[in-house]
């Protein structure tokens, strides 16, 4: 173990490794017994260093080499902090004694969902909060060496992962010999390279398990949509290799034949015609309710609601007064532009918005006449109501924010909750046989699950098991309508009607008036 100048062991365990490093004044600076030199100590003495002026641009480079170790340094303590947040079992008001005694070892987890609370308090998403803490939780425990490594500087966070993703495919009883493989070169080689390393000393351990892991691995199979900018999105599919290879062929030659047989006017790139290609039968599963295969499969149920494709456009910018985005449902906001061009072809309804954008009314002229409150409250909040959660609203519960029957059922008291967090807000495992949290439930003086609470101006309050509060309001749908002339404007069509104004125009007269 290094030591600091006090004499006190360094925070961690492990100074941070200066081998190589050539940054001015670092013989000045204290060692421990391995030649490691004190964190804190480090960072003082690169502070000082004035990069302006360095005098060489050797110096400026090895100065970004120290920072990129101090970095390092830094992900392994709040790792090491996450860790120990999720060996904690989470009973706010309990005997403190006896939540100490409860505590899972060194690299356990024993809170019911650390991953949300750290998500709610970091404001990042789930996905992202427990992919940090399960690198925390393995570092800790069988990814020690590994741990070790990052905090004293010599592997970045991303090595980190790379080591510990690729060799957790193999048996617990190989995990040392492979890291102490892999760790004295990783620093010099890139992520990439790195993880081309560990997955060929991993295959090479065990090729049976090798061939174990790729059947789990195709069992894996899934498909993930991220809302990107300016109207596209990103579709990530993992799928057996075979299939991914026969989309890849199909798309390739349709995408040719398409721009061969494109006029030449038509200045698309295969690129272009290749996603143009992609979408093609998905577009026309949508139309005629069925997507062909081997077996046509109907489309027009999801279990609990029709597909659809749901846009909200401002009035405004259907009449082409205004340019403000419209949003598309489990995307996000798109170009007016494209909104207009979806809403010709559209089934419409009238949606009220109060003056800051946010969902009040659903009419239920056009659709689904006999549940438009569950529509409201799904196009009211669009994702589960916890925090950092992006599960779409209509793949919720319904939950009554106010137990039902003391809360009423209304939109301001319904909220979508996935059903992790639905579960979760109820605690409903508690009562599943599991000893320990029984007792530790019995134990506490206040009730640790999130609690939801409705605030009077529409938005709701979530408290968390450490006390930490979190705001959550129903995202504005549209920008509001501030400008006086397109209100006008608006409000005039609700009492006019021209007779040169188009099909849409006509239709959208109509159901503002309706
Ligand atoms: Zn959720």
């Amino acid at each position: 173990m290094s030591c600091n100048r006090s004499g006190a062991p360094a925070v961690g365990g492990v100074g941070i490794d200066v081998d190589g490093l050539d940054v001015p004044g670092l013989d000045g600076l204290a060692r421990g017994p391995d030649g490691s030199v004190d964190a804190v100590g480090l960072m003082s003495h690169l502070r000082r260093l004035d990069a302006d002026g360095l005098a060489t641009d050797y110096e400026v480079l090895e100065l970004v080499t120290a920072w990129d170790r101090v970095g390092s340094w830094v992900s392994a303590q709040q790792l090491t902090a996450m860790a120990e947040f999720a060996r904690r079992p989470d009973v706010m008001g309990a005997d403190r004694e006896l939540a100490k005694a409860s505590r899972a070892p060194v690299g356990g987890v024993i809170r019911a969902r650390p991953d949300d609370e750290i998500a709610a308090q970091l404001a990042v998403s789930r996905m992202a909060a427990s992919t940090r803490l399960g690198l925390a939780v393995k570092l800790a425990d069988q990814f020690g060496l590994t741990g070790q490594a990052l905090a004293a500087g010599r592997i970045d966070v991303s090595k980190a992962r790379v080591i510990v993703d690729e060799c957790g495919r193999a048996a617990p009883q190989h995990l040392h010999a492979l890291q102490r493989r892999l760790l004295p070169r990783a620093g010099r080689l890139t992520a990439p390279r790195l993880r081309e390393h560990a997955q060929r000393a991993v295959m090479a351990l065990d090729p049976a398990a090798t061939e174990k892991r790729s059947k789990a691995a195709r069992a894996a199979a899934r498909v993930i949509l991220t809302p990107g900018a300016d109207g596209v999105a990103e579709l990530w599919a993992q799928l057996p290799a075979q299939h991914a290879a026969a989309i890849e062929q199909v798309i390739d030659a349709v995408a040719h034949r398409l721009k061969d047989a494109a006029p030449p006017s038509d200045t698309r790139t295969i690129d272009q015609w290749r996603a143009a290609a992609l979408a093609m039968p998905f577009i026309q599963a949508m139309v005629t309710g069925t997507l062909d295969g081997e077996t046509p499969v109907p489309v027009g149920t999801r279990g609990r609601s029709p597909v659809r494709i749901n846009v909200t456009v401002p009035a405004s910018v259907l009449l082409g007064l205004s340019e403000a985005p419209a949003q598309l449902d489990g995307h996000g906001p798109i170009p007016a532009s494209l909104a207009r061009l979806l809403a010709q072809d559209a089934t419409w309804r009238r949606i009220l918005t109060d003056p800051q954008g946010r969902v009040t009314e659903v009419g239920t002229t056009r659709y689904r006449p006999s549940t438009p409150l569950t529509a409201t409250v799904q196009l009211r909040h669009q994702r589960c109501v916890h925090p950092a959660c992006g599960a779409r609203a209509e793949r919720c519960d319904l939950d009554h924010i106010i137990r039902h029957p003391h809360g009423p059922t209304t939109v301001t008291n319904l909220a979508p909750e996935c059903e992790p967090h639905h579960h979760a807000k109820h605690r409903d495992d508690l009562h599943d046989g599991n000893a320990l949290q029984l007792m530790l439930a019995q134990s506490r003086s206040q009730p640790p699950p999130p609690v939801l609470q409705p605030n009077t101006d529409g938005t709701l309050t979530w408290t968390m098991p450490t006390g930490h509060r979190h705001l959550v309001a129903p995202p504005a749908l549209v920008e509001p309508d501030t400008d006086a002339t397109l209100i006008h404007a608006t409000q005039q069509l609700t009492t006019t009607t021209h007779p040169t104004q188009s099909r849409a125009e006509q239709a959208l007269t109509q159901l503002l008036a309706a």
